[in-house]
């Protein structure tokens, strides 16, 4: 038998031949890289039921995936994905679904590992946030800020908020020939279409025919869609998903998925997830030129 290559092990470079991954690095490596360049990416995803044809680890790897090809193309550092994630209530107890219940060990757990990159030199922290956890992440931010003082720039945001617009036309084409039948919300349509786009090996095409939800219901009955937003915020409703105690996904979808994944495309995917790279591209190439490696926009408040 050849050697045998780990994921963790195999070494990840960006187009200058540099590596990507902040746990790939020496202590050295890491001193001489932000002086370079003083951005990191933290993905924070999940382990979470995602219906019968796709893996749990499905939103840890799209974050990573995401934050790689943007370190890949500008140079900036990828963090280790946080790849346990927070979960609101309705998540609970489908198997494979691995929530930290506590909101509050999250968030300090995040917030250390932020606290002590920026220690080691990063002063700009992308959070990139790719589950349903939104709700706790700008929390992160906030407690650096107040409670640890930290000077640095941190900033939080989600896959999805890049390409909201091309969310928002479900049934209009956001490229020749390729367009979402359903709204994002969760294993579906959209979301197995980018894992499908990004990891054609982790999706089961044979379990993905039976991929469907049985039935779209919600607390607010039929006004559900009149005031409750789906995934992402994509459609401006007073209520964001996680903002109302839903119907428990265990009983309601038990095969794992809310909506349809058997519309699941890889083209659909492509299009949203190559959109959404080059948009995070342009907006840290900006980053890079308007704060340079060492440079912070001064953040934290006086004392009282
Ligand atoms: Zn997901």
């Amino acid at each position: 038998m050849g050697r045998y290559e780990s994921r963790f092990t195999r070494v990840v470079l960006n187009k200058y031949g540099k590596k990507i991954y902040f746990d790939q690095m020496s202590s050295h490596e890491i001193e001489e890289r932000v002086k370079e360049c003083d951005i990191v990416i933290v993905p924070c995803g999940s382990i979470e039921c995602h219906g019968p044809h796709a893996p749990v680890g499905e939103d840890s790897f799209i974050g990573a995936y995401i934050a790689e090809r943007v370190a890949y193309e500008t140079g900036v550092t990828v963090a280790p994905p946080i790849w346990y994630g927070s979960h609101p209530s309705h998540h609970y107890g489908m198997i494979g679904t691995i929530p930290i219940e506590n909101k509050q060990t999250y968030i300090d757990y995040v917030r250390s590992v932020c606290k002590w990159l920026i220690h080691s030199g990063f002063k700009k922290v992308l959070i990139l946030n790719s589950h349903g956890q939104e709700y706790v992440l700008p929390i992160v931010k906030d407690d650096l800020i107040v409670k640890d003082r930290v000077k640095a720039l941190i900033m939080v945001t989600s896959w999805w908020s890049w390409v909201r617009d091309l969310l928002a036309k479900v049934g209009e084409e956001i490229a020749p020939g390729v367009k979402f039948e359903t709204p994002f919300i969760h294993a579906d349509e959209v979301e197995t279409s980018v894992m499908w786009y990004i990891g054609p090996d982790l999706i089961d095409k044979e379990k993905l025919k039976k991929a469907k939800a049985e039935k779209m219901v919600g607390v607010l009955k039929d006004k559900q869609d009149v005031y409750v937003d789906k995934a992402g915020n994509v459609f401006g409703k007073p209520f964001g998903w996680y903002d109302i105690s839903q119907l428990p996904e265990v009983k309601y979808y038990p095969v794992g998925v809310v909506g349809d994944a058997t519309k699941a495309d890889p083209k659909k995917g492509e299009v949203l997830i190559e959109t959404c790279i080059k948009r995070m591209i342009e907006f840290i190439e900006w980053l890079k030129k308007t704060y340079p490696p060492g440079v912070v926009p001064d953040v934290v408040p006086p004392v009282p």
